[in-house]
């Protein structure tokens, strides 16, 4: 049986609910590869629960930092507003601070993994995930358009550098296929341990509503499909309704039927939680968003003038899209590029433009 933590919390006292998900799911982390990967979806406020809170960051490190000795990695890939701008997106989080100098820019390098044809041959996730001894994923408590609920299996979705999160938006096509896409890119790498911030979350039409819902929990588990159906119950949104359930449960991740999950403290349904449409409309049925991703998706690198000609961006590409011109530029190869960015992440003259 999968067990799932509630535990109260504020970002003030958040380090004992921290404490208490390591006592529940120990992990062995001493001269370990850590990554600590929280969501960040794009530069925000801490206050405006678009991102995993610093406290919980902060809490996680220090929590890892005294088991002993680990190589510890803080780090993620932003989402459709911040391509290409890892550190800003994490200095304006407030969590580059809260990664005590752990912080690394995994969208810099990044490993070729087979993918699911339907969508992609091959996706290029980042290297940090595929090096790490152990994963702890720190989802936050919020709504979303496509899947309904943004936890611990679509947290996920961040493995993937750069463009390639609006790519396979557009390869998937529907909100049903989306949810089965989520849980694939999830299967790439399943992480080992889920804390969610939960003390602020958010409802309405995520992940980026202004609909901030105080909820003043912490929430944990080392299965993620237990964890997203007790957040869906928080929710009030049946889990047999949501695709990606299904599929992870047939792809054998675990279940989200209530009778096979032990819950560690009080479960109860947040009175009047307000969710998106369960079909996906809130961002299919919109055209401007759908406009976006679309150009995002379509997005390639182009040199400027700042560029030296150093050639590290050409040695550096993982599929060989980048070659020097005659005009000693770095020109791009648009059927080869998987937009991954990390071209531009790496520039010593920040030379790179998205155009
Ligand atoms: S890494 Fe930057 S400076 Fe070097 S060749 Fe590429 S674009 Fe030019
Ligand atoms: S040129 Fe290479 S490194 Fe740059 S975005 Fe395309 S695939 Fe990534």
């Amino acid at each position: 049986m999968n067990r799932v933590l509630i535990h109260p919390a504020t970002y003030e006292n958040i380090r004992s609910a921290v404490d208490l998900a390591f006592d529940h799911f120990p992990r062995a982390l001493s001269g370990k590869r850590v990554l600590i990967k929280p969501n960040v979806l794009r530069s925000a406020k801490p206050d405006e629960a678009i991102a995993t809170h610093p406290a919980l960051v902060r809490a996680v490190v220090d929590c890892v930092e005294s088991q002993g000795p680990a190589q510890i990695i803080v780090g993620d890939n932003p989402g459709l507003f911040n391509y290409g701008a890892n550190e800003k997106t994490f200095e304006e989080t407030g969590l580059m601070e809260a990664a005590k100098g752990y912080y690394q820019n995994i969208g810099t390098d990044s490993v070729k993994m087979a993918f699911n044809p339907e969508f992609m041959p091959s996706v290029s996730v980042s290297r940090a995930v595929m090096d790490a001894d152990v994963i702890i994923s720190l989802p936050k408590f919020k709504t979303h358009g496509l899947t309904v609920i943004t936890g611990a299996i679509k947290n996920s979705y961040g493995i993937l550098p750069g463009a390639q999160k609006a790519k396979l938006h557009k390869a998937a096509g529907s909100p049903e296929r989306f949810h089965g896409l989520v849980v694939d890119v999830f299967q790439l790498r399943v992480p080992d341990l889920f804390i969610v911030d939960a003390v602020l979350g958010m409802e309405g039409n995520g992940p980026a509503s202004p609909d901030i819902r105080e909820i003043g929990k912490v929430l944990a588990s080392d299965n993620a499909v237990a964890l997203d159906a007790v957040i869906a119950q928080m929710m009030g949104v049946d889990p047999q309704r949501l695709a990606f359930f299904r599929k992870a449960r047939q792809d054998g991740l675990g279940d989200y039927n209530p009778k096979t999950i032990e819950v560690i403290g009080e479960l109860e349904p947040i009175e009047g939680f307000v969710l998106p449409p369960l079909g996906g409309d809130a961002i299919v049925g919109n055209p401007s968003i759908q406009e976006f991703m679309s150009q995002r998706a379509q997005l390639l690198p182009q040199a400027s003038q700042w560029c030296t000609a150093c050639g590290t961006c050409v040695d550096q590409c993982p599929v060989g899209a980048l070659e020097m011109g005659d005009d000693d530029l770095p020109h791009v190869d648009a059927e080869t590029c998987i937009t991954c960015f990390c071209c531009q992440e790496i520039c010593p003259e920040k030379a790179l433009r998205l155009k």
